[in-house]
């Protein structure tokens, strides 16, 4: 059986415990992911070094969309970085600090020990995350105000400024949304048959995603809470939290596909 679903998906939270990365609970749904030869697309914060790591781990093959969408990378094929690319994004970064109230602590910043302080990673995954192409991740240590000047500030200078749970990002004028757009128009492409293109998330970084799939997927917050897509009412939300409510809403997907 093949679904012709192409499914997008977070992972931090909802595929991996937030905490631990434990990924037990969505080992069932993988498994008929699989055996339908769905492809399964992470669209993470994290950097593709770490993507590649994961991959292997949950045995996936595809195409990773990592950087919050500032890098697209296919396998055998040199990744695609969103310009202006991690080193021009650094000088802007270290450049802005000639304004005092522009107080920031990037990964570039950092050696690899406080990197793993700051992350709670181990050593090699700490590593791995500090392998920036397309964005930079970092610490605000100003004040409020600053923070929303230096955001209209990078604005102007055709960057983004995205809020994850620990880090700040800064990255080129793209987002997870555009990125799946060109991935699923690639895939189409190469002949991939996709009848629809489903996507998961949980939080804020997740909704342009959401917005630019057929079928949007929020899965709760490990407290409960959701985010909320005013412009797509139809959007599913999981009744359970976490990867327990990826795995179940991607049963429910598939027990209704079979009906
Ligand atoms: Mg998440």
């Amino acid at each position: 059986m093949t679904t012709g679903w192409l499914l997008f998906t977070d992972l931090d939270g909802i595929l991996l415990d937030q905490d631990s990365y434990d990924y037990q609970p969505v080992v069932p749904a993988l498994q008929k992911l699989k055996e339908s030869n769905t492809p399964i697309i992470p669209v993470s914060s994290k950097t593709q070094a770490e993507l590649a790591v994961l991959m292997q781990k949950l045995n996936l093959d595809g195409p990773v969309i990592g950087e919050n969408g500032a890098v697209i990378s296919y396998p055998g094929e040199e990744p695609q970085i969103a310009p202006p690319g991690y080193l021009l994004i650094r000088d802007y970064l270290v450049d802005s600090r000639t304004n005092p109230t522009y107080d920031t602590l990037g990964f570039g910043d950092m050696e690899i020990k406080e990197v793993m302080e700051i992350t709670g990673l181990p050593h090699d995954m700490a590593l791995l995350a500090m392998q920036r192409l397309g964005s930079e991740a970092f610490i605000w240590q100003g004040n409020d105000a600053g923070l929303r000047q230096f955001r209209l500030e990078a604005a102007r200078a055709g960057l983004r400024l995205l809020q994850g749970r620990r880090f700040l990002q800064l990255l080129g004028n793209t987002d997870k949304g555009r990125a799946i757009r060109f991935v699923t128009k690639h895939l189409k492409k190469r002949g991939l048959p996709i009848s629809k293109t489903i996507g998961l998330g949980d939080s804020n970084n997740d909704r342009e995603m959401l917005l630019a799939v057929d079928i949007p997927i929020i899965v709760r917050k490990q407290n409960g809470s959701h985010i909320r897509l005013k412009q797509r009412p139809d959007a599913i939300i999981s009744d359970i939290t976490g990867p327990a409510g990826w795995n179940q809403v991607i049963l429910d997907l598939f027990a209704k596909q079979e009906e």
